[in-house]
């Protein structure tokens, strides 16, 4: 029986029950899932993050469960231009299996590529990114994180030596005297962290806000900064400028626990502030409040997300909030700090366990020989056997089907026609694969042109484990079974690698074994992990359940686990934080008289993500039934548009057309629409693919666009 559920199906006793987490974002609320019948009802659950509260995507969670979309049968297309057709487990996965071995046979074993999400468990990430290396012996596999914290993961490598999104737990942000929020909108995206806001507000914090747009956090901001899009490296070295202009460096933690700061004081000395507002439009008085405000308090906290990250300098932008967290020795003390709200459920542990083009479970570089050699030895196979580093999920998505690309997809988790950047090119690029799978629990736009298409558990019908925003490991518990004819992924990637190992010549193909059992793989998880920066070789189910929750590193069984880092060091090899001096830069394309205005991209309070679930949900449909674009009544005065036109944004990549919502929240020289719906009003057939050229991070944030009457 399910761990944490009570099963009956008896009259006039207890319904099932089980304690779990939301399936949407990384704040992984706690809710209840109490099952009626047939009907699953959700309940908020105290947990440390949500403390009892849920957003509507999370209280709306289980509709999807016995929706009328769900896939319950795997579709395979006969031919290109056909229908798909329902067809039994054995049809489809021969047909997988039989076009991976054409295609590896015929155009070697890169040639197959897997890309992945930042929703699935530790348990399927780790899978899929041995399934990829051992089974496929291929090295391209990446995921739609990419899309989400790449960028921010990047600069905390180089600064602090390890990427965990929060380097303390989340309830430190109520002891925060000053919070500054920079392209975060937690009011939308994850609401039921306010309550963390509201303790900072009762205890007589304040909250800065760096935004383009009035956002519904930025209103509730003591000061909120509106700087155009792609200036926020500037701000912050002009606050970092002001810092050090005051004297309000702390001196003795730079000399103490970091190095480089010499060149960094000399980079932010060009960055006047008064220079910095005629190019981003902060007013110097705001800036210095900012500053002052971060400086002069003992606790102050830095946090940034997808509005900093999502440029192609957006390593350097989110480098630039470190360099200003270390300046005013902020990282190690309770209550202060640096830190990145990450987006997608399992974004964190996501990106930890080898679903990366450049890396093996534990965090573990898979071009470092020592890395390959432990891994390779609980895998069972020979180091040398495992590929090397494959590309970012762009550059792989923007190959496929081309003269030197792969010629063949396996998509877990993900939507890329929907998230993709230049998402028209993503897509003819799908088209022109020699074989697309799709496992999903919907039939989502990218389901819509495979060639194979499993259908797939949810999270109310799978046991695992999901690594939050703050590092914490968490269990994700199952309901009920999966319904008739629905396989979780880890079954599928088991049967698959049956079917490969049978036609591998000299059985090979398998390697060390791909269970279908999430506990067996956590298992494994824990071996591979051991040793490497994200280390779960201590986190057991068991413990996860007994205490909320384990943060990583957590080496022994017996011994602590770690929910504040850096507090006495960091892990780079001389246990300081590194400077990186970082200048401004434009965005990759800039405004024209043709395209005069700039575009940016987003999310709002009822949709999540690519939209494929939360777009069949009733209620949140009816809440956000369509995309639309935001524009300044100014501007929208000029156009001639009003409240409720069509409207045409249009770039050199493409078009969206949606109705206008005229709003002076944003920038008169800014458009915005969010990035959730499909077809027409795709934001993403938009916005531009360059990309940042550390973290392989695409440049969502900002485009150049004309905007039209439609
Ligand atoms: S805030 Fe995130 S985790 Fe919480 S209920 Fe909403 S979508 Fe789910």
């Amino acid at each position: 029986m399910t761990q944490g559920a009570r099963v009956t199906t008896r009259p006039g006793v207890p319904p099932r029950e089980a304690a779990t987490h939301c399936p949407y974002c990384a704040l992984q609320c706690g809710m209840v899932l109490r099952e009626n019948g047939r009907r699953v009802e959700v309940l908020p659950r105290q947990f440390p993050t949500n403390r009892g509260g849920l957003c509507q995507k999370g209280w709306t969670a289980a509709e999807l469960l016995d929706h009328p979309d769900r896939l319950t049968t795997p579709l395979v297309r006969d031919r290109r231009g056909g229908e798909l057709r329902p067809a039994s487990w054995d049809e489809a996965l021969d047909r997988v299996a039989t076009g991976i071995r054409a295609v590896q046979d015929r155009y070697g074993r890169d040639a197959v590529a897997v890309f992945g999400g930042g929703g699935l468990t530790n348990e399927k990430a780790y899978a899929l990114g041995k399934f990829a290396r051992v089974a496929l012996r291929t090295r391209h596999i990446d995921y739609n994180g990419r899309w989400c914290m790449s960028s921010a993961a990047a600069a905390g490598l180089r600064a602090f030596g390890v990427d965990r999104g929060l380097p303390f737990p989340l309830a430190d942000l109520g002891r925060a005297e000053t919070l500054l929020l920079v392209g975060a909108n937690p009011a939308e995206t994850m609401p039921p962290l306010l309550r963390h806001l509201a303790d900072q507000r009762a205890r007589g914090g304040r909250l800065i806000v760096v935004d383009p747009r009035l956002t519904a956090t930025a209103r509730q901001a003591d000061l909120h900064l509106q700087p155009l899009p792609g200036t926020d490296l500037a701000v912050a070295n002009a606050l970092l400028h002001v810092a050090l202009s005051e004297g309000w460096v702390d001196r003795a933690y730079v000399a103490e626990r970091t190095s480089g700061f010499d060149e960094v004081r000399r980079t932010v000395a060009g960055y006047w502030p008064a220079e910095v507002e005629r190019l981003s439009g902060v007013p110097v008085a705001d800036l210095e409040a900012t500053a002052r405000a971060l400086a002069t308090v003992d606790r102050a906290i830095i946090l940034t997300a997808r509005g900093a990250e999502q440029h192609a300098k957006g390593v350097d932008t989110v480098t630039a909030f470190v360099n200003l967290a270390l300046a005013l020795g902020l990282p190690g003390r309770p209550g202060s700090g640096y830190g990145c709200l990450t987006g997608q459920g399992n974004g964190q542990g996501g990106r930890e366990h080898g679903q990366k083009a450049d890396q093996l479970p534990g965090y573990r570089r898979i071009d470092d020989p020592a890395a390959r050699e432990h891994v390779a030895r609980v895998w069972g196979v020979p180091a040398e056997d495992l590929p090397g580093p494959g590309v970012p999920a762009y550059a792989l998505l923007d190959s496929l089907g081309t003269a030197t690309g792969p010629r063949a997809l396996l998509v877990f988790g993900s939507n890329p026609v929907v998230s993709a950047p230049r998402a028209a090119r993503v897509e003819s690029r799908l088209r022109d694969l020699d074989l697309l799978v799709v496992a999903d629990f919907l039939r989502s736009e990218t389901a819509e042109l495979a060639d194979v298409v499993l259908p797939v558990a949810q999270w109310a019908e799978e046991d695992g484990t999901m690594t939050n925003l703050e590092g914490r490991v968490l269990r994700r518990r199952a309901l009920r079974e999966p319904p008739p004819g629905v396989r979780t992924d880890l079954a599928v990637l088991a049967a698959l690698a049956a079917r490969l190992e049978e036609g591998a010549a000299g059985g090979s193909a398998g390697g060390g074994g791909f269970p279908a059992d999430p506990r067996t793989v956590f298992e494994e998880l824990r071996r591979a992990s051991a040793g490497g920066p994200a280390d779960y070789a201590g986190v057991t189910w068991e413990r996860v359940e007994r205490d909320e929750g384990v943060f990583w590193p957590c080496p022994d069984p017996d011994g602590p686990d770690t929910p504040r880092l850096f507090a006495g060091s960091f892990p780079t090899p001389d246990g300081r934080a590194r400077f990186h001096a970082v200048t401004h830069r434009p965005a990759a394309e800039e405004v024209s008289a043709e395209y005069p205005l700039h575009f940016t991209t987003g999310r709002v309070l009822a949709q999540y993500q690519s939209g494929a679930q939360t777009r069949r949900v009733d209620a949140l449909r009816r809440a956000a039934p369509n995309g639309f674009v935001e524009l300044h009544p100014d501007l929208a005065g000029r156009l001639g548009v009003a409240e409720g036109d069509e409207v045409r944004v249009v770039s050199r990549r493409g078009e969206l057309r949606a109705p206008a919502r005229v709003s002076p929240a944003i920038r008169p020289d800014t458009v915005f629409a969010p990035f959730h719906w499909p077809g027409a009003a795709r934001a993403n057939s938009v916005t531009n693919d360059a990309v940042d050229p550390v973290s392989g991070m695409p440049e969502f944030k900002i485009c150049a666009v004309r905007v039209e009457r439609a």
